[in-house]
């Protein structure tokens, strides 16, 4: 393509909100066959709210509050959140380390305590009956956190983030034009799989540490070339690995540097807007 052309493409994108940082990117998204999709944040409106508690309530709330008291991750400020609506006393805790894709974990009142999920369990211990809940509120597109105490998982904190109201349309746009569509999260499988049949997303590929998305990614990239869509810290590796980064205008600085468009208005629907202004051009040209 010309550079004129490409000057004209960007401009274009530009005003619909899509940033295109360079030329060269438009071309390649001419090129896409998989879009490779983050979940929170990104298919979901990424802000998670606590919808049920299982156990002593309030002492678990407490428990998981305290702890995440110390997090900046969207789970813990719902819980963080949660907590304080219901006014409860948020304590003091110790010894706090974050483990990225699994939770947090600290002493309380000089008792080793974790909220998190099951990868944090460890030799904790847990009953039949909330390993039952925690899968039936999975299957319900919850992410359920586990609040464990000296020992025992003393609940569950089940928390739920719906999907964007136009995640459908975009992904059925994306289906049209022929493209693979995969959903890349740190989440459950369960909790994926459920909010990917929700919006109609083909693959999962759930339980994805942050350090594997982009390894995942260049195992998608054997059958062809990739776009992957994020906004987290976690997905900047996954965003440069593909042949096209699309990151969410709401995402934090280091996805938004790392991808080569950005979508403004956070809506999923400009990802088809995009390869349509690509093809349009490049059309044109040929
Ligand atoms: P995503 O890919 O959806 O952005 P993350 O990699 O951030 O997911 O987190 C994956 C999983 O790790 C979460 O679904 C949750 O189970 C667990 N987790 C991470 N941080 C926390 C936290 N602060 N509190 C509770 N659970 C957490
Ligand atoms: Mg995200």
């Amino acid at each position: 393509a010309t550079p004129t052309a490409l000057m004209v493409g960007t401009g274009r994108g530009a005003k619909l909100g899509i940033l295109i940082k360079n030329g060269e990117v438009l071309e390649t998204v001419n090129d896409i066959t998989t879009v490779v999709f983050d979940k929170t944040g990104t298919i979901t409106v990424g802000k998670p709210k606590v919808t049920d508690i299982v156990g002593d309530n309030k002492h678990v709330l407490q428990v998981a509050a305290t702890l995440e008291e110390f997090s900046e991750h969207p789970l813990a400020t719902a819980i963080v959140d949660e907590a304080k609506d219901q006014a409860l006393f948020i304590g003091q805790a110790q010894d706090f380390k974050a483990v990225g894709g699994q939770g947090v974990f600290a002493k309380v009142k000089g008792q080793q305590a974790f909220v998190g999920n099951e990868k944090l369990r460890h030799n904790f211990d847990m009953t039949q009956e909330l390993q039952q809940k925690m899968a039936s509120l999975q299957d319900e597109a919850k992410t359920v956190v586990l609040v464990g105490l000296d020992q025992h998982v003393i609940g569950l904190i089940a928390i739920q983030d719906v999907p964007k109201e136009t995640s459908k349309e975009a992904l059925n746009a994306l289906k049209v034009r022929g493209l693979k569509t995969v959903m890349l999260t740190g989440d459950n499988q369960r909790v994926a799989q459920a909010i990917a049949n929700q919006v109609g997303i083909e693959q999962v590929i759930a339980e994805v540490t942050p350090n594997d998305k982009a390894k995942q990614v260049k195992l998608l990239q054997e059958n062809g070339k990739v776009a992957f869509v994020g906004d987290g810290i976690n997905d900047a590796p996954a965003l440069s690995t593909a042949e096209v980064g699309i990151a969410m205008g709401s995402g934090t600085d280091i996805a938004i540097d790392s991808g080569g468009i950005v979508l403004v208005k956070n809506d999923l629907r400009d990802v088809d807007k995009a390869l349509a202004l690509s093809k349009k051009i490049f059309d044109r040209i040929k």
